[in-house]
């Protein structure tokens, strides 16, 4: 018997991919999309090639929040191009696919292989630096095909975003250990909305009357603030949301002999940005607390 023509045909394609990385998680909802968008950002601004391809295909946001919703891939004779950011930064999403992004996709195993692989056969890239892989969460039937087919071409490994409580350390565990078996590289693990970060001007203060009432204070306090101590209004507030006596992502890593990459705290600047499809790298967003720790993880 030969080699799997796909194999042959995936490996063809990803000949001229330098790096190939795999973003994963154990939960959905834990910023898997959000890291791995601003990751190809960060990597974009750097100046080199980024694809960012996602394969979340149950819930792709990819398209939104690279600012990309509507936009539809388009056929040429060297296969599908993706959709592109930047000269630098090109985006393929199952999400371009679909007619209705309010329609939910429900597909099978085999179908859903099917995709994957031909994303991986058919997107023309071209020259990339980088290759961001944003999966599906969890450990099925889909990452095992994933990881079968970038190995065949030769995969630098995957970095795996989790939130701080254990509800969802659990599942990285699993995520970890599905890594080993298959012979995948953990590259590190990132605590994402660890604590919760709010500069002080996005605050709303209340206050509660005797009799029970609640009032806005906000301006009275903004207006004391500017009054009296002005340099306050720079300051940014940070609460630990989550029971971390556990250790967290940090003693989970430690635990598992995996490298653990830093944490990002939940920032509303950076939902915002993600929201409306921006870099929180840009001096625009002002995403003052989550954008140096993303760039400080992306730096290692
Ligand atoms: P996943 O891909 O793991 O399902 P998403 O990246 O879609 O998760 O993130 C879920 C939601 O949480 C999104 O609305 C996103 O903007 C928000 N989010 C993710 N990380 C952060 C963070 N550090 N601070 C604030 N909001 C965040």
């Amino acid at each position: 018997k030969g080699p799997d023509p796909d194999l042959v045909a995936i490996a063809e394609r990803m000949a001229t991919v330098k790096h190939k990385i795999l973003v994963l998680s154990g939960k959905g909802g834990v910023g898997k999309s959000t890291f791995s968008a601003q990751l190809s950002y960060a990597l974009a601004a750097k100046d080199f090639q980024v694809g960012l391809l996602d394969i979340d295909i149950c819930g792709p946001s990819i398209p939104k929040m690279l600012g990309l919703e509507g936009q539809e891939i388009h056929q040429s004779n060297l296969g599908w191009s993706p959709v592109y950011v930047e000269s630098n930064l090109g985006v393929m999403s199952i999400g371009f696919m679909l007619p209705d992004p309010d329609e939910a996709v429900i597909w099978r195993g085999p179908r859903k292989n099917g995709i994957i692989k031909q994303f991986l056969k058919d997107v023309y890239w071209g020259e990339l630096d980088f290759l961001i892989v944003d999966a599906p969460p969890g450990t099925s039937d889909e990452h095992i095909s994933i990881v079968q087919f970038l190995q065949a071409t030769g995969i630098d490994g995957a970095i795996i975003v989790t939130t701080p409580q254990q509800v969802s350390l659990i599942d990285v565990r699993k995520e970890v250990s599905f890594c080993k078996k298959v012979g995948l590289d953990v590259l590190g693990v990132v605590e994402n909305m660890s604590g919760l970060c709010q500069p002080l001007t996005d605050m709303k203060f209340l206050s509660t009357t005797e009799t029970g009432e609640q009032r806005d204070i906000t301006a009275w306090v903004m207006a004391s603030l500017k009054e009296k101590a002005p340099e306050m209004l720079n300051l940014v507030a940070f609460t630990e949301v989550f029971d971390s006596s556990g250790g967290g992502a940090e003693k989970m890593c430690r635990d598992m002999q995996v490298p653990f990459l830093g944490k990002v705290p939940m920032d509303p600047q950076l939902c915002r940005a993600a929201e409306e499809g921006r870099s929180c790298f840009s001096d625009k967003d002002k995403c003052r607390v989550s954008a140096p720790a993303l760039k400080k993880i992306i730096d290692k």
